[in-house]
């Protein structure tokens, strides 16, 4: 893959190219698409693969293996033999991983809130209390959500780059040495969104012991894509709970997983796993906020994996959708743009997303013409604290939606944007 770190220098001579890039671009808009290459949701083709659930756990099926009535209120931490399942995949101990409803979005949500107003292990007292703003670290490019969380809870955001293994750890222990308002820091450790990097165990080991000013500094260890491959190896991201536990430093990761890419986006399950002290605080405010979740969804999830190879069965299911259509955007940007200078890309090997970074200034303009064509793409700025990217350069494709031959027109139409957009500069 070629890295997205290599600039990107407009080169001159495209600005010749200008007449003939327009021309192609106003074929590409007499063409009257309408595509849409926005956000990592699965396709109907994928959200058949677990179509089954529908009919499960089916009437007269409401007794887990523990012999738990699933209908009724109750067990907080979620139905044991489907959090055995995910505790062997996710590689942490079954009492230490909950089972939750459907969005670990919300998890991550709640353990920000829960550390506003209540505080965590080994912290003293409220994040709120404290003087001035908390910061959180966001490693660029990343995931809009979390920093639409940082946003609406008014939480001070700094970046860091991403590198190929993982964020940038040698600056993130910099910002956390002597600064205790710098209470945590956002990473997607397997195929993140969107630069598809993998966390090396150098960078978790890094991340999992350095020395921070802040005592009850956490890392919200988002580990979406945690089996989400797309190739046939089977990447295993490093353990950052027990190399934290190993390092002194039991409590620092939180970590979040869902099946929303596994099953049913909106339906699914979602966990969270932890040190034994963050699963008790976090299952004590939880007490007051439900009196259990939905153990019935949480058992159809048990009976259709059956057990982890179950699950990576079925997410074998998912790649043979997903691969070609991410080989065929790979393709197609190395094909139409391979040899111009005009943009680097990732070619991930799972998750969702492929992450480009045109010529710097023009990926607002490229979003833009795009759209004006019928393609819609991520907003340029999207994977940046508050929607701004500083040198306007990265652009998020998500190729998992529309079916294979709109992909291909689509990113076939998102080069012609990429090349037209950096001539234009040329000849500016
Ligand atoms: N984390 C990351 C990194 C994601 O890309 C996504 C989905 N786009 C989510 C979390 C959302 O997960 P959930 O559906 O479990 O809330």
């Amino acid at each position: 893959s070629i890295s997205p770190d290599q600039a990107t220098a407009v080169d001159p001579a495209l600005a010749a190219r200008l007449p003939e890039l327009r021309e192609q671009y106003a074929a590409l808009q007499a063409r009257g698409l309408s595509l849409d290459l926005t956000r990592g949701k699965p396709s109907a083709e994928q959200l058949d693969l677990s179509e089954e659930l529908l009919s499960l756990p089916g009437a007269g099926n409401h007794t887990s293996a523990s012999g738990t009535d699933v209908r009724n209120y109750g067990g907080l931490a979620g139905l044991p033999e489907l959090r055995e399942i995910f505790a062997e995949l996710l590689g942490v101990p079954t009492e230490q991983l909950l089972a939750q409803d459907n969005a670990s979005l919300r998890l991550m949500y709640d353990c920000m809130v829960q550390a506003i107003l209540f505080g965590v292990p080994g912290g003293d007292g409220p994040w709120s209390a404290a003087e001035g703003p908390i910061t959180f670290i966001c490693p660029v490019p990343g995931y809009d959500r979390h920093f639409a969380i940082c946003e609406e809870l008014g939480i001070r955001m700094v970046t860091v780059p991403m590198t190929p293994d993982g964020p940038d750890a040698e600056a993130v222990a910099a910002l956390v040495a002597d600064d205790p308002s710098v209470k945590g820091l956002w990473a997607v450790p397997t195929y993140a969104n969107p630069d598809g990097s993998v966390v090396s165990e150098a960078v978790a080991r890094r991340l999992v012991s350095m020395p921070t000013a802040a005592g009850d500094f956490r890392i919200f260890w988002d580990n979406a894509y945690a089996v989400h491959h797309l190739t046939e190896h089977e990447t295993k991201t490093a353990n950052a709970i027990e190399l934290a536990a190993e390092a002194g430093n039991p409590d620092r990761v939180l970590m979040f997983a869902s099946t929303s890419k596994v099953t049913f986006a909106g339906a699914g399950v979602s966990f969270l796993a932890s040190s034994p002290a963050n699963i008790a605080w976090f299952t004590e405010h939880l007490s007051f906020r439900s009196i259990g979740p939905d153990k019935v969804n949480q058992l159809r999830h048990a009976q259709f994996f059956g057990d982890a190879a179950g699950v990576r069965a079925h997410m074998a299911k998912h790649r043979e959708i997903l691969a070609p259509k991410f080989a065929a955007v790979v393709s197609i940007l190395s094909e139409r743009l391979g040899d111009t200078g005009v943009a680097t890309w990732t070619d991930p090997d799972g998750g969702y997303f492929v992450s480009v970074d045109v010529v710097p200034g023009t990926a607002s303009r490229v979003v833009e013409l795009a759209g004006e064509a019928g393609i819609k793409l991520t907003p340029a700025g999207a994977t940046f604290p508050y929607g701004q990217d500083p040198q306007d350069r990265n652009i998020r494709l998500a190729p998992s939606m529309p079916p294979l031959d709109e992909v291909r027109v689509a990113m076939d139409g998102v080069a012609t944007c990429m090349l037209l957009a950096a001539a234009e500069k040329a000849a500016a």
